[in-house]
Parts: C-alpha cells; sequence; structure tokens
C-alpha cells in the first residue's frame, strides 16, 4: 500500500515523502481512513510501530481543511502524552509531518521555565502536545484555553496511568468541549485503560499491531543447547516432563515438518504437519484439531505459520533455528501475545550458532542458554552446513575442542530441572511494567 492511497492532503504526503517513508505501516494503514473519517479510535500499539505519524498525519489534514477563521488561533488538538521526552518527540514529528501546511504547534512540559510557553500559547496554536502536569498549571493559570478542542490524542495511555496521572488526565477531559474526537494510543490494556477507553470513547474503531520484534521483549526466551540427532528426544522429553498441551512448532523445511510429526506420533504425542505441501483442507483440519487440543503439537514451517490464526499459545518451540533472523521474532510473537503467559524454546545444535548469533543481534540481547540434563551436547560433533543457512560454514578446528562450541558460554548447567521461572530473562513482569526510569512532565 502506499501512502497516496490513504487519502492524506498532498502537502502532508509531500512532507511523508521527503522523510523517506515509502509505504505506511501497519498502525497507519489501519489508523489514518478511520481517524480521516472523524471517529474515535481505540488503538493498541507501541512505540516503534510508526503510531506517531498514524495519528499526526490525520490529525493535520482534518485541521488543514478548515484554517483558523479571522487569524486567531484556538487549541483545537490536544496531544496529551506521558513524559517529557515523548512530548518532544511528538511536537517534532508535528512540525515534520505539517511543514507545508498554516498550522502551528506548540509543546508544554514541565521541569522547564514556564514563562516562554506562556508567550507562545498566547501568540496562538492549533496544536497542543502536552504532559498533563505542566498543562494542569496552564489550566490554573489561565493560559491556556482548551475550550475549542476538536482532537483529543492521549499517546502511551498506559504509560500515564502507570505513572499517576489519571486524575489529572480527568481534570483535563472535564474542560475539553463534549464534541470532539477522541484517539487512545496504548501499548497494553489493564482495566484501567478499559474504564478510561468505556468513558471517554464513542463507538471507537479499534485497532491492535504487534509492535516490531515486540515479543522478543515479553516472552520468555530460553534456548537449549542440543546434539542435531537429539532434538526429537528432546522435544518429546520436554513435552511429556512438562505436560504441554499445545504446542506450536517451527521447523525449517516442508520435509522436516513431516519427520517430526511421524516422529511424535510414535513417541506417542498426537502431532500434526501443516505447510505449503498440504491441501487447504488438510491445513485447515490440523489446525481445528490443534485448536480443539485434539491434536497437542503442530509442526509447522514459517510460510505456511504465516497465514494462521493463531496466537496467544503457551508455548512456541523452534525446533530449528529459522533462517532469517527476523523470522524468529516472528514465531515467538505466536506466544505470550497481550499479557498472556508465553514461552518459546529454541533447540539449537552447533551447526546453529552462527544463526543463533544473528538472533540475539536482532533482538538486542543474548539468550539464556539451559542445558537439559540427558542431552548435553557433545563438544566432538563437528558443525554441518545448513541448506540454505548461514549457520554451518564456520572455519574448522573450532568446534572440536572440549567445551569450546559456545552452545552453553555460561557454563552454566541446569539444576536439574527443566527451565523454571528463575532461569527466564528478567523484566516480564505485567506487560509495559517494568520500564526504564523516566521525568514526569
Ligand atoms: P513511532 O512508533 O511513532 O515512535 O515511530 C517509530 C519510528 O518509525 C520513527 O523513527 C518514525 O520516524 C519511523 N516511521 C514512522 N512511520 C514510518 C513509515 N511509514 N516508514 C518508515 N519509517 C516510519
Amino acid at each position: 500500500m502506499a501512502f497516496s492511497q490513504l487519502g492524506l492532503a498532498a502537502d502532508i504526503l509531500r512532507a511523508v515523502e521527503e522523510k523517506g517513508y515509502t509505504s505506511p505501516t501497519p498502525v497507519q494503514q489501519q489508523a489514518i481512513p478511520p481517524i480521516l473519517q472523524g471517529g474515535d479510535l481505540l488503538a493498541g500499539a507501541q512505540t516503534g510501530t510508526g503510531k506517531t505519524a498514524g495519528f499526526t498525519l490525520p490529525l493535520l489534514h482534518r485541521l488543514s481543511l478548515n484554517p483558523p477563521a479571522n487569524g486567531k488561533r484556538p487549541v483545537r488538538a490536544l496531544i496529551l502524552v506521558p513524559t517529557r521526552e515523548l512530548a518532544a518527540q511528538v511536537e517534532e514529528s508535528v512540525v515534520v509531518y505539517g511543514k507545508y501546511l498554516p498550522l502551528r504547534s506548540v509543546v508544554i512540559f514541565g521541569g522547564v521555565k514556564i514563562n516562554p510557553q506562556i508567550d507562545k500559547l498566547r501568540r496562538g496554536v492549533d496544536i497542543l502536545v502536552a504532559t498533563p502536569g505542566r498543562l494542569l498549571d496552564h489550566m490554573s493559570q489561565k493560559t491556556v484555553d482548551l475550550s475549542q478542542v476538536e482532537i483529543l490524542v492521549l499517546d502511551e495511555a498506559d504509560r500515564m496511568l502507570d505513572m499517576g496521572f489519571i486524575r489529572d488526565i480527568r481534570r483535563i477531559l472535564a474542560v475539553l468541549p463534549k464534541q470532539r474526537q477522541n484517539l487512545l494510543f496504548s501499548a497494553t490494556f489493564s482495566d484501567d485503560i478499559r474504564r478510561l477507553a468505556e468513558g471517554l470513547l464513542h463507538q471507537p474503531t479499534m485497532i491492535e499491531v504487534a509492535r516490531r520484534n515486540t515479543a522478543s521483549e515479553t516472552v520468555a526466551q530460553v534456548v537449549h543447547p542440543v546434539d542435531r540427532q537429539r532434538k526429537g528426544a528432546l522435544l518429546a522429553h520436554l513435552i511429556s516432563s512438562q505436560d504441554w498441551r499445545q504446542v506450536l512448532v517451527f521447523t525449517r523445511t516442508k520435509h522436516g515438518a513431516n519427520r517430526l510429526a511421524q516422529q511424535l506420533e510414535k513417541d506417542g504425542i498426537t502431532a500434526a504437519a501443516i505447510h505449503g505441501n498440504k491441501s487447504q483442507g488438510a491445513r485447515t483440519r490440523a489446525l481445528a484439531d490443534f485448536k480443539s487440543g485434539e491434536v497437542r503439537v503442530l509442526v509447522a514451517t514459517d510460510i505456511a505459520a504465516r497465514g494462521l490464526d493463531i496466537s496467544q499459545l503457551p508455548h512456541v518451540v523452534n525446533f530449528e533455528l529459522p533462517n532469517v533472523a527476523e523470522d524468529y521474532v516472528h514465531r515467538i510473537g505466536r506466544t505470550g501475545r497481550a499479557g498472556n503467559e508465553g514461552e518459546a524454546m529454541s533447540l539449537v545444535c552447533v551447526d546453529e550458532h552462527k544463526l543463533l548469533r544473528d538472533i540475539e543481534r536482532v533482538i538486542k540481547r543474548e539468550l539464556p542458554k539451559v542445558v537439559i540434563p540427558g542431552f548435553e551436547p557433545d563438544p566432538s560433533i563437528q558443525a554441518e552446513p545448513i541448506p540454505n543457512g548461514r549457520g554451518g560454514q564456520r572455519p574448522a578446528g573450532r568446534q572440536g575442542k572440549p567445551g569450546g562450541n559456545g552452545a552453553n558460554p555460561s557454563g552454566k548447567r541446569s539444576q536439574g530441572k527443566p527451565p523454571s521461572r528463575g532461569q527466564r530473562p528478567a523484566g516480564r513482569g505485567g506487560a509495559g511494567r517494568s520500564r526504564a526510569p523516566q521525568s514526569k512532565g
């Protein structure tokens, strides 16, 4: 899809083009049309999705349709954000995307002198980007008039609530005109957010987009180093010993998917394979059986999985790492969505160390390596090339040394039990709660 298909004004498209964007991101594709229509919007989207342009572009478009009369410039769009940093960033976007429009914007936040802000507000402003605290200061000093606001945006609403801004927000909402367009963006949907949305939004369009790489930050991930030939046995062991009931397993090839499904069946674990060579009927049936619980394990290739309407699975296993690191992110995105519990395990053999490093680079962290007792990798096994992969061609002589296969760089062994919470990466308690310190506005 092209930006030009969204119905935005030519002056906005020009600015977008100059910024170098070639096509709208998913959140932009979904959010821009309903906002242009004038309706309310509830959007599940995080930083990194392009959400800022998602609301800024249509907001600019709507404001530019009816320019301010007789030189007066009341605030017509109010964008509330949790932090100073975000406020500055959002206003910069407004400036960049609105550079060919006769609209003015101002950003106000705390921690800096209030007088320059008062001067700017006095000169007239169409779009106000503000943190709640400082906006309330201006309201109490009567240095801002919000009686003409047509569009309200609550950006990162969950973060604003986390930071204790709910009462401030309610006080601000109270002075806005009843008739207005409301756009609420939030990364997570707690009961508090739902309550806020219910009271605020009128028949909103609801959209939700996954953040790029989001799962890599919220899903518990672990690598189990294991020998190439013992992966099947390890998988069967994990499924049985931990009594997993619904597992999505990824293989690199169709053939591998078939073989694994057959092997699991032999081990007494119900399994079905799903891939491009299967008829649509077979795929639909396998999926239905998997969803109903009749089949415990669904083995899929990346391409087959892309079309599957399955998410929020408790367990995703990478039986083989994908050749393309980004596919890893898509795979593990099948688990642990929207605050659900989820674990992603990768069975990694010596051939795949390069692939693993690529993945760790993409997700910007090292994955914990946990060797399952009884499945310790044999350090004398040499890496073999992966067909169409980049992982196998390693210089000879690096894999042969005892303990030098890099499969378990920490040298730690698990404590004789399967991966427990303590071995998971930190920072997954409560979606969106573990955040870096930030300044309140
Ligand atoms: P945001 O989620 O709004 O913080 O945006 C994340 C980043 O994506 C920002 O650096 C934007 O400049 C960039 N961005 C937004 N929209 C697009 C697009 N359509 N194409 C490429 N990059 C974009």
